[in-house]
């Protein structure tokens, strides 16, 4: 499996599976998912509506409608509430959890963004740590994942990520 570091528009990438940062309801928001619902086209929030919600660190996956990518995979990272919260461990199976359903689905490709590290206000440097371990611990030789990209929006994360993938190569 394949780690790659991707800067811009995780609405434009044409993959097996987008992951969402959604919120509980997964009937859209700001940010992301916003973004990823206006590029997806309302068939995409009718589909959100049949799931009731998703609980932070679970994951729900949909089809990806008008995007380049074939599904969407909704997850929900949890607000920063100063890190005694069990904050750390929930966006952890945020990740693990969106890699283990692209795998149910024998997806080959997946992008993730940098999950609550927007408006849920999670520290940059220790989501980016927690985001690469996770999908570093989940790479196995039985997995139909052939290449995971992280996608970077500002470039503050994105000089994080490219720091810490050289390191823990
Ligand atoms: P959260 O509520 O999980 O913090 P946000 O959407 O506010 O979600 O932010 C999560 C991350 O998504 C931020 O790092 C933000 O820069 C990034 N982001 C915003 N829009 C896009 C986009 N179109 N493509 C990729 N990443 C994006």
């Amino acid at each position: 499996m394949e780690i790659t570091l991707k800067k811009g528009d995780i609405t434009q990438l044409k993959v097996d599976a987008i992951v969402n940062a959604a919120n509980t309801s997964l009937l859209g928001g700001g940010g992301v998912d916003g973004a990823i619902h206006q590029a997806a086209g309302p068939e995409l929030l009718q589909e959100c509506k049949t799931l009731n919600g998703c609980p932070t660190g679970m994951a729900k996956i949909t089809k990806g409608y008008q995007l380049p990518a074939s599904y969407v995979i909704h997850t929900v990272g949890p607000v920063w509430k100063g890190g005694n919260h069990k904050e750390a461990e929930l966006l952890a199976n945020a990740y693990a959890h969106s890699l283990k359903l692209a795998e149910k689905h024998q997806l080959k490709s997946v992008v993730f963004p940098n999950i609550s590290t927007g408006v849920y206000a999670f520290p940059k440097e220790e989501a980016a740590r927690i985001a690469l371990q996770t999908v570093k611990a989940f790479a196995n030789e039985q997995s139909s994942l052939e290449q995971v990209i992280f996608v970077c929006f500002d470039e503050e994360n994105y000089k994080i990520y490219d720091q810490l993938i050289r390191e823990l190569d």
